[in-house]
């Protein structure tokens, strides 16, 4: 499985004797390494590149690193990231898993800790063949969060990617509607006050009416 090109790391931090420190330890490490001092150019570069694996501080100038790795999972970009926290701060931590971090290390921290939790989280990613879910012409991806409808990506919020995972990881079985909802909020601070209904909805307008079967007075089916 091992790479011919090198591993390509994105670090995202504003504070340039950090942001350096950084660099410095990921070439020694011998990993290709880029950097972005704000959130806009971090944004731009994970969109327009392909990175084995970002490196991001969460108080960023622009845009912050919450927003931006909210807006990642939910354009079902998977690449995995490796959060730094404050130290203490338990919210920012769970905030930052919530928002699809993989892993996350607490500053200030050692350097070797960022290189022992980056490896696992390359050695994670690029190790498994990623197990794809399919009903109809419908695939759904869960390591990389991506749903296709014959072959085209099909873009997804996150609350209904949640909805659809759940479902298609439950293929032939009636799910009903209060196990759905208990999933999709499950991880939640702030509920969206949208019911499992709208979601479905939205997902039968972007991948067909026929995706998820309403079974009447029990909940929602997709086919196997
Ligand atoms: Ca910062």
């Amino acid at each position: 499985m091992g790479y011919k090109r090198p591993v390509r790391i994105l670090v995202v931090e504003d504070e340039p004797a950090l942001s350096d420190q950084l660099a410095r330890a990921l070439a020694g490490a011998g990993y290709a390494v880029e950097a972005a001092a704000d959130g806009e150019r971090a944004d731009l570069a994970v969109r327009a590149e392909s990175y084995d694996a970002v490196v991001l501080d969460l108080g960023l100038p622009r845009i912050d690193g919450l927003t931006l790795l909210r807006g990642w999972r939910e354009s079902g970009l998977g690449v995995p990231v490796l959060v730094l926290t404050a130290r203490g701060s338990w919210h920012e931590t769970v905030e930052g898993i919530d928002s699809g971090a993989d892993d996350y290390v607490a500053k200030p921290f050692r350097m070797e800790e960022v290189l022992a939790r980056l490896r696992g989280l390359i050695r994670r990613a690029s190790g498994q063949p990623s197990p794809v879910l399919r009903s109809g012409d419908v695939a759904l991806d869960p390591r990389l969060a991506r749903v296709t409808r014959s072959g085209v990506p099909v873009k997804l919020t996150s609350h209904e990617f949640r909805v659809l995972s759940y479902l298609m990881h439950h293929r032939g079985r009636v799910v009903s509607q209060g196990e759905l909802t208990e999933h999709i909020y499950a991880q939640d601070f702030e509920r969206d006050s949208n019911t499992v209904e709208v979601f479905v909805a939205r997902l039968r307008r972007k991948l067909g009416a026929s995706i998820i079967e309403t079974v009447r007075g029990l909940g929602y089916r997709v086919a196997p």
